[in-house]
């Protein structure tokens, strides 16, 4: 259909190119949007993240991206979670990794936004895709385009298919009508996803407060709070915890509305094993989990994440090959590493190995060392005091 740019038009070649739903909105500002970004970045919800608090005027506001922009045509490509897989190979740990973070799912989006951005330039408009970027709030424009509600664990959800989806945007100077209203919300009286948060990081319907929120934490720099390592589990990249609990996305879940695509290479499977992570060099590390976002792409990040589930998960008594692993970082050049496997090691109840990293005279170790830290069940120490001198 060259040169037709009618909504219907474009949203069935977004659907027949991969798209799980397509809607459209005007290009105005996010006024609301901007004022809860400025607001939370004021109350220190979002912590050190950037994305869209890096720049909140702009990514509310799509004609500081595409000048002349009048409408949005927002889609939604739709991931299943992987099915449960087990955790502990034959002794040696696995860590897991959010269903988003999986595969390379903006990539499929991106084939759908791309054929309906290609109509719009065919048909004599300008068109300019945005998907898994910091210039607009891509929940917003979804939300006005009529593609689902806001969530009370901050997420859009969408009937049929929860919130197991990426969005994304094509910015275009037509003049679209909206098709669809905003949704209403669908929550009701519901807070499973409050109360189902393992470190109650949903402070209020549908505010994240960053500095508790498990995703965020494990893509962060610096030491992981000890106050939030156990209820990390064996995650190691992102979490699904207020979506696995959300009724609408289980729905989608059990009622086969979310099609499995075939795994890319980009894929790095559902778990990893945490030796892996822990031996490989800083180049095989960051290509294996080449797409996720990190910190100043430090592998340490990862390594660190790696130690706290090794603790959280490896199994008891320790088997020799894991025993050496922590060795080897208790002695590590780096200090926020060998203060995270001081921590590693008293949760696995082994004291015993923490040798000369007793007498660490670096501060972050040390104040690992002060630490109480309730060694897991099963180990042979299971209660851990203070091990060294408090920090100076
Ligand atoms: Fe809404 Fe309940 Fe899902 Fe939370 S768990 S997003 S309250 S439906």
């Amino acid at each position: 259909m060259p040169g037709t740019s009618s909504v219907d038009a474009l949203r069935e070649i977004g659907l027949a190119h991969g798209l799980d739903r397509v809607g459209v909105t005007s290009a105005e500002p996010f006024a609301s949007t901007l004022g809860d970004l400025e607001d939370r970045r004021e109350r220190g919800l979002s912590a050190d993240m950037q994305f869209t608090y890096r720049n909140p005027g702009r990514s509310t506001d799509p004609a500081r991206t595409l000048e002349g922009v009048r409408s949005l045509v927002v889609g939604a490509r739709a991931y299943p979670p992987p099915p449960g897989a087990g955790r502990n190979d034959g002794g040696r740990p696995r860590a897991r990794v959010a269903a988003y973070a999986v595969d390379d799912h903006y990539a499929a989006l991106r084939i759908g936004l791309d054929a309906i951005a290609r109509q719009l330039v065919a048909a004599g408009h300008r068109a300019r895709v945005l998907l898994d970027d910091n210039a607009l709030v891509d929940r917003a424009a979804a939300h006005r385009a009529g593609l689902g509600w806001f969530g009370k664990n901050a997420n859009l959800l969408i009937d049929g298919l929860g919130s197991w989806v990426v969005l994304g945007s094509v910015l275009t100077d037509a003049s679209l009508a909206p098709a669809d209203a905003p949704m209403p919300d669908g929550c009701g009286g519901c807070t499973r996803c409050l109360d189902g948060c393992p470190t109650g990081a949903i402070v209020a319907p549908g505010v994240v407060d960053a500095r508790r929120c498990l995703a965020w934490l494990l893509q962060a720099r610096g030491t992981f709070p000890a106050e939030h390592r156990i209820a990390l589990g064996d995650r190691i990249y992102g979490c699904d915890e207020c979506q696995e609990v959300c009724p609408p996305s289980r729905r989608a879940v059990r009622t086969g509305g979310l099609d499995p695509s075939p795994a890319s290479p980009a894929s790095t499977g559902p778990t990893l094993d945490v030796v892996d992570l822990l031996t490989l060099d800083d180049d095989r590390l960051l290509a294996e989990v080449g797409r996720w976002y990190i910190a100043d792409r430090d592998p340490d990040v990862v390594r660190r994440n790696a130690l706290i589930v090794l603790a959280n998960t490896a199994s008891l008594p320790l088997a020799a090959p894991l025993e050496s692993v922590l060795i080897t970082y208790l002695g590590h050049p780096s200090p926020l590493l060998r203060s995270h496997a001081v921590w590693a090691a008293r949760r696995l109840g082994r004291d015993d190995l923490l040798g000369r990293v007793r007498a660490d005279t670096d501060h972050q170790v040390r104040l690992e060392l002060a630490r109480p830290v309730a060694a897991r069940q099963g180990s042979s120490t299971p209660a851990s005091s203070p091990v060294g001198a408090p920090p100076r």
